[in-house]
């Protein structure tokens, strides 16, 4: 390999580029474009990023998302196929590479329509606050959304410095994400803040999830860190460049990794999430299978599993109840976006 081919891959690894991403490169027949990954959007341009540096670009007419899903614009994090224009200063995006992770969202309006808003996010970061409004049924919709995307979540809870029983919350939120790691932390102090080094690894792509207040730019700050007058350069004698970099969404950390933020991504609401919910509720969804009837609902039932579990303590009734609501919302979301659903599900509701 010479170096000039090497120094152009280290180009593309400072964005996240992986052997994953090259592999499905080699795989295409690409000719006239090159990869880039898409740090930013404003309206119809994208800001695009890769060897030859950056440039905002447009998508082609004919472009086509190679997964051949239906949300088809490219999104933030996307890793794209851009056709240069005239001394690299613009692009056309040709072709949008399949995503790896995809957080959705219900377009703005009533509209019964989704739209991406981040793509290719290895961690998601979930914060919750240990003060005030500490809520695990607020924890366990933002895990159904999180499986469902595909980006492996870390479940934050933030502001340890002002929480008296914070080791008793911890454990709380652990039971419900077996297997998921659960950090506590003070962004204000810095208090175990080295908890999250393990997953800020150089061209990993994180989010900071969670509700207004529990101290997401707070974290974000700690981790850019000195540096973060480098990620938003000002071009000399150019006022105007402050303007278009501040819109900049994919911040590259001092450590390597990169870290997403969308104005899009802080209002997040479940949406079309059926999988992530049956991947937060495993436990539950395991403990049905037991239950004697195969259409138990858990009420009253001899034989019920569930029912058996809530007695034993070892399933905490909120959890169910929580468990149901975010099915129902489910289930809502489905008639609303098939009106034929609707008779499917009245017929099962009779027979039942
Ligand atoms: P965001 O809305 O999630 O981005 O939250 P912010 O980062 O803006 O933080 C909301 C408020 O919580 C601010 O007043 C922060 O100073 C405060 N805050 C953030 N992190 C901590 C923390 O670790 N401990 C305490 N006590 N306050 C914090
Ligand atoms: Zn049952």
């Amino acid at each position: 390999m010479s170096l000039f081919q090497s120094l152009e891959e280290k180009a593309l690894q400072k964005w996240g580029w992986s052997s994953y991403f090259e592999a499905l490169w080699n795989g295409g027949q690409r000719e006239n474009t090159v990869p880039a990954r898409v740090i930013a959007q404003q309206r119809k341009f994208w800001r695009v990023a890769g060897t030859f540096g950056e440039c905002w670009a447009e998508p082609a007419g004919r472009l086509h998302l190679s997964t051949g899903e239906s949300v088809e614009w490219p999104a933030v994090g996307d890793w794209v196929a851009v056709e240069l224009g005239d001394r690299q200063a613009n692009g056309m995006i040709q072709e949008v590479l399949p995503r790896r992770s995809r957080l959705v969202r219900k377009t703005p309006g009533k509209k019964t329509a989704q739209q991406v808003i981040a793509a290719n996010v290895d961690t998601a970061l979930l914060v919750s606050a240990l003060d005030g409004d500490f809520n695990p049924r607020r924890v366990e919709r933002y895990l159904a959304q999180c499986w469902e995307s595909g980006a492996r979540p870390v479940l934050v809870l933030n502001k340890a410095d002002a929480c008296l029983d914070g080791e008793r919350k911890a454990a709380e939120i652990e039971r419900l994400a077996p297997g998921t790691k659960v950090c506590m932390l003070s962004a204000k102090t810095g208090q175990g803040l080295e908890e999250l080094e393990e997953f800020l690894k150089p061209g990993d792509t994180l989010v900071l999830l969670g509700s207004s207040g529990v101290g997401k730019s707070t974290i974000a700050n700690r981790l850019l860190g000195e540096s973060l007058q480098d990620v938003r350069p000002v071009r000399e004698g150019d006022s105007r460049g402050r303007h278009t970099t501040s819109s900049r969404t994919l911040f590259a950390l001092p450590c390597g990794a990169l870290l997403m933020d969308t104005p899009g991504l802080r209002e997040l609401q479940l949406w079309d999430a059926a999988e992530g919910v049956s991947q937060a509720f495993a436990d539950v969804d395991a403990l049905a299978a037991q239950c004697r009837f195969s259409d138990c609902r858990h009420e009253d039932e001899p034989g019920c599993a569930v029912a058996a579990a809530l007695v034993a303590g070892t399933l905490d009734r909120a959890r169910l109840e929580n468990h149901r609501k975010l099915l129902r919302e489910q289930a809502f979301l489905r008639r609303k976006l098939a009106p034929e659903a609707r008779q499917e599900d009245f017929h099962l509701a009779v027979v039942k």
